[in-house]
């Protein structure tokens, strides 16, 4: 990796030369780096240059095709969906994926527009890469199942402490309902 690239450089491609490196059937090869993944706010993921995933791949040639397989860990940095407090989600995944050897004249075909595939003898690996960690983000966004997000009418995070809203008086137009529950009550 170069050193003086900048920390949050995002990484266009991973590309490896698949029909020299491994050209003929049942021939292997193992690829494997690190690097860091930023996820917007919108659940969009870069790869950046970083050392908080690691991945290994082993690359198989098939028939037609370049089978992917290995494995993804270390952290990502994601933001908890009650408290907004950002926390590590730890990512322990594994890849299994196929990359289609296409023509040239078929690669823009719309039964293979989905599929991964070796461009040019090239195979680039960042989209399965991408792809796997998006998979694995969970819906529910938590930095605890015990979070206590945050005050609705402060904003205060609860989890560094409760917040004096919780003693306030309660608003006076609010008044005559509480007394009614009270009657019911009684
Ligand atoms: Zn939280
Ligand atoms: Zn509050």
């Amino acid at each position: 990796m170069d050193c003086e690239q900048h920390e949050s450089d995002i990484i266009q491609g991973l590309k490896i030369g698949v029909d020299i490196a491994i050209p003929f059937l049942g021939d292997e090869k193992t690829v494997r780096s690190t690097c860091h993944a930023e996820i917007d706010a919108g659940y969009e993921i870069s790869l950046v240059a970083g050392e908080s995933l690691r991945w290994l791949i082993e690359l198989r040639r098939i028939s037609e095709a370049i089978e992917v397989s290995g494995s993804v860990e270390g952290n990502i940095e994601l933001e908890c969906c009650r408290c907004l407090e950002r926390f590590d989600f730890p990512l322990n995944l594994n890849v299994w994926e196929h990359a289609l050897c296409v023509a040239e004249e078929d690669q823009r075909d719309s039964r293979y527009l989905d599929e991964y595939q070796v461009v040019g003898g090239e195979l680039d690996l960042l989209p399965i890469i991408r792809d796997a960690i998006c998979l694995a983000i969970p819906t529910k966004r938590l930095c605890s199942e015990h979070c206590r997000g945050l005050c609705p009418v402060c904003g205060a995070n609860l989890n560094l402490g409760l917040c004096n809203c919780s003693s306030k008086p309660v608003d006076a137009r609010l008044k005559p309902l509480l007394e009614l529950k009270r009657r019911l009550e009684r």
